[in-house]
């Protein structure tokens, strides 16, 4: 079987995909062979359940008459698939990767450009090497463009994206300080960002800069194809105003307000607003797309409870987006709780980081600080300090915080939102 041959049989499917409780009416369900996973019995039963093919990798499980197909690997026949149906699509694709706020921006193009056109766009956080050719695969003949989040912990993994989802627009978000352990280091981050560049570059595609980030405009210094914004030679020129928090953007005599805050969402607000202008939205439209956006996800959102004003932004945390969340926490006035909690990820540097921002937490002056998890327990000698989010549960249910704002911040792997209930 390779990916020509059953090319049509995917096209007459309703969707693709790799979790066997998911699957419904004329799906293609590919079975990944976990060790506990009996993918026969699976595969048979998802045929029963009304399957339209079953790609296995065992060998012994084909039985080309139920439509249950062999392959060597699953992953490499999903991978190869997304690109022989990428080469049939006669549409423009956004390639988006960078450091912290891949999702805001994809999320904030997507509203944008569809106010114009019918645009297919990343599923919440799937930008692997799984989840990029899934999105891929979700395209439709309807689809008029598409929108494609890459992540990305090491070397070489934006390069794969970047051959799989061949975008002929990319944007770097930003290069922060997140994945160091695999990237190994900064530089080791910028490298394997930059490999979106590398391949928009070799072919000749157009990539988006904000012109206030040095490293975007070093990297893509000798390259012409570009579209610009952030200075006032760029492209397309905004100005950042806010209001009660929300970040809003000034384009010409118009302005646009978010519900979205933290001042490094402008940057990607002009992100979004740089290819809406560029692909022909009309402003008030634009506008519209912005204002109406909500964040329902954990990230950089302001919930108000009980009188007092939550910024939820637990969604993850590495130390650019964590100082990035503490400047911003710090202009709301009144008294303030931060509850911070690890950033992981970060390998050799995490001691150093988790002081750091320890540090800049004391600086900045917030009137408490609780810290959750191990990183920030051991260098965390002076404020409240959690091992886990269930110890700061069981602290909360005694005692309330006086705080008028609190902060939430922390990897996804501290689950912090758990303790939202308890405040
Ligand atoms: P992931 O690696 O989990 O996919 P992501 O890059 O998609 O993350 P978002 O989920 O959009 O990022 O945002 C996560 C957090 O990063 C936000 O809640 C915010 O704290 C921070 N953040 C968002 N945009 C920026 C930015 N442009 N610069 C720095 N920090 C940002
Ligand atoms: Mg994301």
């Amino acid at each position: 079987m390779n990916t020509e041959q059953f090319y049509p049989l995917y096209l007459k499917a309703n969707k693709v995909t790799i979790d066997s409780r998911k699957i419904a009416k004329n799906d293609i369900f590919f079975a990944f062979s976990g060790e506990n996973f009996d993918a026969a019995s699976v595969a048979e039963k998802a045929i029963d359940q009304g399957a339209l093919a079953v790609i296995v990798e065992n060998k012994e499980f084909e039985n080309s008459e139920k439509n249950i197909f062999y392959v060597p690997s699953t992953l490499e026949f999903l991978q190869q698939l997304a690109v022989h149906h990428r080469n049939q699509l006669n549409i423009p694709a956004i390639g988006l990767t960078g450091s912290n706020g891949k999702t805001t921006t994809k999320e904030l193009i997507h509203a944008v450009l569809s106010e114009k056109y019918n645009v297919q766009y990343t599923f919440g956080n799937l930008n692997n090497h799984i989840g990029v050719p899934l999105t891929l695969l979700s395209i439709k003949p309807e689809h008029e463009m598409a929108v494609i989040e890459m992540g990305a912990n090491h070397q070489k993994e934006i390069e794969l994206l970047s051959h799989i989802a061949k975008p002929n627009f990319g944007y770097i978000t930003n290069f922060g300080k997140a994945h160091l352990e695999g990237f190994g280091g900064f530089e080791g981050v910028i490298k394997g960002k930059s490999e979106l560049y590398d391949y928009l570059i070799a072919h000749q595609q157009t990539i988006v800069i904000n012109e206030n980030d040095p490293i975007q405009v070093e990297k893509t210094q000798n390259y012409s194809n570009k579209i610009t914004f952030g200075k006032e030679s760029s492209d397309y020129q905004f100005e950042l105003f806010s209001s009660d928090h929300f970040v809003g953007l000034k384009y010409q005599n118009e302005k646009a307000l978010s519900k979205l805050t933290g001042d490094y969402n402008f940057t990607n607000l002009c992100a979004a607003v740089s290819f809406g202008l560029h692909f022909g939205v009309d402003f008030n439209k634009i506008k519209s797309a912005i204002e109406n956006y909500t964040p329902t996800n954990m990230r950089s959102q302001i919930v108000k409870k009980e009188g007092k004003t939550l910024v939820l932004d637990t969604y993850n945390a590495n130390p650019s987006s964590m100082s990035a969340s503490l400047n911003n926490f710090i202009t709301f006035e009144g008294s303030k709780t931060i509850i911070i909690g690890d950033m992981l990820e970060l390998g050799d540097e995490s001691k150093k980081e988790h002081q750091n921002i320890l540090e800049m937490a004391r600086k900045l002056g917030f009137n408490e600080i609780i810290t959750v998890g191990k990183q920030f327990k051991n260098v965390n000698a002076i404020s409240k300090a959690f091992e886990k989010t269930d110890d700061l549960i069981e602290y909360l249910k005694e005692n309330k915080i006086l705080s008028d704002h609190i902060l939430l911040k922390a990897s996804r792997g501290i689950s912090l939102e758990k303790a939202i209930d308890f405040i």
